[in-house]
């Protein structure tokens, strides 16, 4: 900013020894630059694009309506008859009084003031670009069938069948209630929805790509930061607030956007405790009522309510709610519960069947939910409930080749700028898959193991611009080798398997 400022300097010293002539265009230039900038309010900071229309004052200095007619207020209210009647202020004033007879009392830095006329933008903020209107993939006026959402979906989430059919079928359903508005006679619900899934298996990923095709906003919050209202922690308004925010102050648009609330589990009924249970069962209650459909009034750019911030009112009747979680204990109720019913009669010795079998939470039943701690009207209010897969290592290899944005194509595309082709053998994606799953944080530790190798390439490879080719391998993810290096030829084709660099 500052090498920027001192350019604009220079070139309007330079700018003044120019022949009359070429006055008129240095004119139009500057007005060119001056409207890449925006007026900032002297008092409270905000700029043009926030605050309106400024007031122009000399010394380059702008004032917001609202500064100037609280300004105006303040001086008009101001009551210097009683002030002149006060001895004891007028005792202290006269002590103040400096040598001009002026109390010394500063309200503006005139330093700040002087000496910076030549710099026409130090008072400005540079504005931002218009962002360009994207068309959005899915339409959600003339919302395309179950079939065709999905399509789009695999082609960035990997597995997950299940999940993506449902996911697909209830957007559908629900976006088709909201354009055609088909709630008079036949009521259509809500189609709220319960996802759950291990951690890392992508719940959250699935509901970020489906507002982005279908370029609705969405709120992310977490179930754990919201407390019943009037207690330390965000009240559960907030995850409104938030999409308000998300739809650019758009009411309209927040009320077809989705709210994903992340760790619904952590509000389950807390067990054995005797004292209020704010964080728990209180904000399963309070959502019920956002969860149906109610006017909700939000404040507007702000977390919390008070007297300074406006409010707006949303209605969440055409909002789509996705609650997840990882639901930790819920394992050992459904196998309590399978095991209880296949222990009367004849089938009783397969008591240990479930403990082997994998994707036991897909038997998951409202009972279940219950006895977890979730109060049944809320789950009543969620009535799509399904689960996701905990990912195995031949999906996380398709994880990382196969979605549009996949991590390798991204690094694959960074290094293609430097005309370098980045190669991965099979052993080596295997290599990164295993090593994920020993963290057992699902998809989630991919990056984390991929950046940590790619580090030493990313910093290696541009020293070298005969460096035609990479292959990464299974021994250099383990520790036991290096990257295959492949020079490039003269023609630029065929890249000759030059050397091997063996890492220490
Ligand atoms: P969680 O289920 O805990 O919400 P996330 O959705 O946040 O997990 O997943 C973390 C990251 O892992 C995502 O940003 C995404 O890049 C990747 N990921 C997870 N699952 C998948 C999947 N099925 N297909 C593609 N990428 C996935």
């Amino acid at each position: 900013m500052a090498d920027f400022d001192e350019r604009d300097f220079d070139e309007n010293e330079e700018e003044t020894s120019l022949k009359k002539e070429e006055d008129g265009e240095s004119k139009s230039q500057e007005e060119k630059k001056e409207s890449e900038y925006e007026d900032v309010c002297f008092i409270c900071r905000r700029p043009e694009s926030k605050a309106g229309k400024m007031f122009k004052l000399p010394n380059h200095i702008c004032v917001c309506n609202d500064c100037m007619h609280k300004t105006m207020d303040t001086v008009s209210q101001f009551d210097y008859q009683g002030m002149l009647n006060n001895p004891d202020l007028m005792d202290d004033l006269n002590k103040n009084l400096n040598n001009n007879g002026y109390p010394s009392i500063r309200f503006v830095n005139i330093a700040d003031l002087q000496g910076e006329g030549g710099i026409p933008n130090k008072q400005k903020l540079k504005k931002k670009k218009p962002k360009n209107e994207k068309e959005p993939v899915l339409d959600i006026k003339n919302i395309p069938p179950p079939h065709k959402i999905k399509a789009q979906l695999d082609d960035y989430v990997i597995g997950q069948e299940y999940a993506k059919k449902v996911i697909s079928v209830a957007v559908y359903n629900h976006y088709k209630r909201v354009a055609t508005g088909t709630m008079d006679e036949i009521e259509i619900e809500k189609s709220n929805m319960l996802m759950i899934g291990p951690t890392g298996c992508g719940k959250t990923y699935l509901v970020k790509t489906l507002a982005r095709l279908l370029d609705v906003p969405l709120a992310i919050a977490d179930a754990t930061s919201l407390t019943e209202a009037g207690y330390i922690g965000d009240d559960i308004e907030s995850v409104v607030s938030k999409l308000l925010a998300a739809a650019d102050n758009d009411v309209e648009k927040a009320e077809r956007g989705i709210v994903f609330i992340d760790e619904i589990d952590k509000i389950a009924k807390k067990k054995n405790t005797t004292s209020r249970d704010v964080s728990g069962e209180s904000v399963q209650q309070g959502m019920l009522r956002l969860l149906e459909g109610a006017d909700v009034e939000v404040p507007v750019g702000a977390n919390s309510k008070n007297a300074m911030v406006p409010l707006a009112t949303i209605n969440t009747r055409n909002i789509l709610f996705i609650c997840g979680g990882a639901f930790p204990d819920l394992e050992e109720i459904i196998k309590q519960r399978l095991k209880k019913q296949t222990s009367i009669g004849f089938n009783a010795e397969l008591k240990d069947k479930f403990d082997k079998e994998k994707n036991i939470l897909s038997k998951v039943t409202v009972e279940d939910l219950k006895k977890f701690g979730m109060i049944p009207e809320f789950i009543g209010r969620l009535p799509i409930i399904y689960t996701l897969q905990a990912l195995d290592k031949p999906m996380l290899v398709k994880i990382l080749k196969e979605p549009k944005n996949a991590i390798l194509k991204q690094y694959q595309k960074l290094l293609e700028l430097d005309e370098v082709k980045l190669e991965f053998d099979d052993g080596a994606l295997e290599a990164i898959a295993e090593k994920a799953m020993e963290k057992d944080t699902g998809a989630r530790a991919l990056r984390a193991i991929i950046e940590e190798f790619m580090l030493d390439i990313m910093y290696e490879i541009p020293k070298d611009d005969n460096i035609g080719r990479v292959t990464i391998t299974r021994e250099y993810i383990e520790g036991t080798g290096g990257p295959v290096i492949d020079i490039r030829s003269i023609s630029g084709e065929n890249p000759d398997k030059l050397k091997v660099i063996e890492e220490k």
